[in-house]
């Protein structure tokens, strides 16, 4: 059990994007907590919710996207009911996010240390001159070498490393409470991951910030996380502590997740699958979501949907193997 204060608290959680006819439901009433210095990694696969649920908490939904239902408590504040402008004064400073590929986030036509200071001006008293200090000093923090000539490079000078690197830097510039790290390593070659989520590590212990780390990558889950949350067809599956989640699994799809890690101890040929693909929104099946897939499924499965339920050891499970004192139903 976390003993520290929450940060973020979500609720109810629900969004919808406008289909051709009608509205979609892509997050379908979420609730989960970060914890104070805590790394809470998203699991799933593409398409199963995860980006939705962080640009949902930090309002950047675009015209089609609409949260329809629950609460984003942020240090408290609720955040779905605040003014654009107040809104824009918390997000880039207390709550940062960091994306795949920094290209999107980047603007390609201003200098990295004009876009750093930008933050800074946005959010702090700084005058000019140490704002460029501070820009410079962030650029150092995060590994780059040269930081004062990279301080007037644009971005597509970089590689796609420094350019990840020069996002770090700009979302650690205001020192936030939370960062959100959405598949903040996939497009990268595997040293350069490693290194980035040791300077996304780094930088959380110095600052003593919550994470909030969406990835596909179990890998990265085991390396980085203190809980986990596994997401599917716009629901939360199972949550637990790390160690728990990845020892002992309770739902067929983490089960599926676990198993298509490679792993050279197994020996095994061919790598495991899940067959199937997510469905997409708006064609979720009745009963259980996963039930198509799932190599486990019973009767009652196609036709009842399974509640989310606490499990004793302080995991929780949305099957019908399992009832809610945490047994396994034979
Ligand atoms: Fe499989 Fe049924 Fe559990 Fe769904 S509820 S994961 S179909 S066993």
């Amino acid at each position: 059990m976390n003993r520290q204060p929450p940060v973020l608290e979500v609720r109810g959680l629900t969004t919808e994007f406008k289909g051709r006819k009608t509205a979609v439901t892509v997050v379908d009433q979420i609730d989960f907590t970060v914890h104070k210095g805590e790394t809470l990694g998203i699991v799933g696969e593409s398409g199963c919710g995860k980006s939705v649920t962080s640009l949902s908490i930090m309002r950047l939904l675009g015209k089609n996207g609409k949260v329809v239902a629950g609460s984003v408590l942020f240090e408290g504040k609720e955040t779905l009911q605040l003014e654009e402008r107040e809104m824009r004064s918390i997000r880039g400073n207390r709550l940062a996010m960091i994306f795949q590929e920094p290209m999107t986030s980047l603007n390609p036509v201003l200098t990295i240390g004009r876009q750093i200071g930008e933050v800074l001006q946005l959010h702090t008293s700084l005058g000019q001159e140490e704002r460029k200090r501070r820009a410079i000093e962030l650029i150092a923090q995060v590994g780059i070498p040269r930081a004062h000539e990279i301080y007037g490079e644009y971005p597509h000078r970089l590689s796609g490393g420094m350019r990840q690197r020069v996002m770090i830097a700009m979302a650690m510039a205001c020192r936030p409470q939370l960062l959100i790290a959405d598949e903040p390593t996939t497009a990268l070659d595997v040293t350069i991951q490693a290194q980035m989520l040791g300077l996304i590590r780094e930088m959380k212990q110095e600052a003593g910030m919550s994470v909030m780390l969406i990835t596909h990558d179990l890998g990265v889950v085991a390396e980085m996380c203190d809980r986990v949350l596994v997401m599917y067809a716009g629901q939360v599956i199972e949550s637990a502590d790390v160690r728990t989640l990845l020892r002992s699994p309770k739902h067929p799809y983490t089960k599926g997740l676990i198993r298509s890690v490679p792993h050279h101890s197994r020996g095994e040929k061919r790598l495991y699958a899940i067959a199937g693909n997510v469905p997409s929104p708006g064609e979720w099946p009745v009963g259980c979501r996963f039930a198509p897939r799932c190599t486990e499924a019973m009767p009652v499965c196609y036709q009842q949907s399974p509640e989310l339920k606490n499990m004793p050891d302080g995991s929780s499970c949305r099957c019908w193997l399992h009832d809610a004192e945490g047994r396994d139903i034979p």
